[in-house]
């Protein structure tokens, strides 16, 4: 069958069109899905009004879901607005009011607007995130996605080999504490101990390379943290130049899919006393970067950064 996708940018990003993500999705149509994600990395469906588990549906056509005992996020169990299988990405609380200011869930969601890739703090990382918008504010809040794969491609060929068999140390302390949110509990720095990832990536189904980079990252094996923070820094800011870089203005009952393997992505400011109720499904990844049994049983060096930091 044809699945038109029409590109949304030089390098990356398509919309496609003639996907009902409501209804069972043949054979056909998820590989056609699935070659488009290969290549675009990022695709915009469009004009999709998704239930909760209609979005859970569609996902599971791609993998399986997320699924950790540890959680992502500050929020408390008890806090949830939504059900299981799908997270609740809005400035909302429990009741449906929007946050405070001042709520330490709010302080933690702004670290959102640092580039990352989902989950790239946990030991096999994310695969696709698919993000529905219910409702949204009347300005800003765009998502910003960049291709790391074109971002490796442009790399001269001297850093290329630097990178080649690097191995960065990601944590959700890392870009919290990048915006100036330290206030994490013993148990939260206990859950968000360091993983190691490689630093370049090769896709399963493109064969291409990529830049495993995220504001997650926050030391590099071997390296002192300031040449590794200034390093990070610097790549991440050439693999986000404007020509990487596709920015998605949304509309109600957008879909967009991203490939957290070849992409990073960031939201963008809004008026926080304007609702914006976007939800996000999760596709687990396959397998680790690395392998970390191999790390040695306890990790004290970043943890031991980490906490100091936090301390101060
Ligand atoms: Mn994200």
């Amino acid at each position: 069958m044809s699945v038109p996708i029409r590109p949304l940018h030089p390098v990356f990003a398509g919309e496609i069109s003639g996907i009902d993500c409501r209804k069972p999705l043949r054979a056909d149509e998820v590989a056609a899905i699935e070659a488009g994600m290969n290549h675009y990395a990022v695709l915009v469906f469009r004009d999709q009004n998704l239930t909760d588990q209609e979005q859970i549906a569609f996902t599971r056509h791609f993998g399986e879901l997320e699924n950790y005992n540890t959680a992502g996020h500050v929020r408390k169990r008890e806090d949830q607005r939504l059900g299981s299988g799908i997270a609740d990405f809005s400035n909302l609380d429990k009741n449906g009011e929007i946050m405070s200011g001042d709520d330490r869930v709010w302080f933690f969601k702004l670290g959102d607007r640092l580039w990352h890739s989902d989950s790239s703090f946990r030991p096999i990382p994310a695969k696709y995130s698919l993000l529905s918008a219910r409702v949204l504010p009347s300005w800003g809040a765009n998502t910003e996605f960049a291709d790391m794969r074109a971002a490796y491609d442009a790399l001269d060929e001297r850093t290329k080999a630097e990178v080649e068999e690097l191995i960065c140390e990601h944590s959700l302390i890392y870009s919290r504490e990048a915006i100036g949110f330290t206030d994490l509990t013993p148990e939260e720095i206990a859950a968000f101990r360091p993983v190691r990832q490689r630093l370049v990536r090769t896709h399963p189904a493109s064969g291409r390379k990529s830049l495993f980079l995220s504001s997650h990252a926050g030391a590099i094996v071997g390296w002192t943290i300031p040449e590794a923070r200034m390093f990070l820094r610097d790549l991440t800011e050439r693999a986000t130049a404007p020509m990487f870089v596709y920015s998605h203005a949304w509309r109600p009952h957008d879909l967009v899919m991203w490939d957290n393997r070849s992409t990073m992505h960031r939201a963008r400011r809004f008026d926080r006393a304007e609702i914006r109720d976007v939800r996000r499904t999760t596709l687990a990844g396959d397998a680790p970067t690395v392998q970390q049994e191999a790390l040695p049983p306890t990790q004290p060096a970043p943890m031991r950064n980490a906490a100091a930091h936090i301390a101060q």
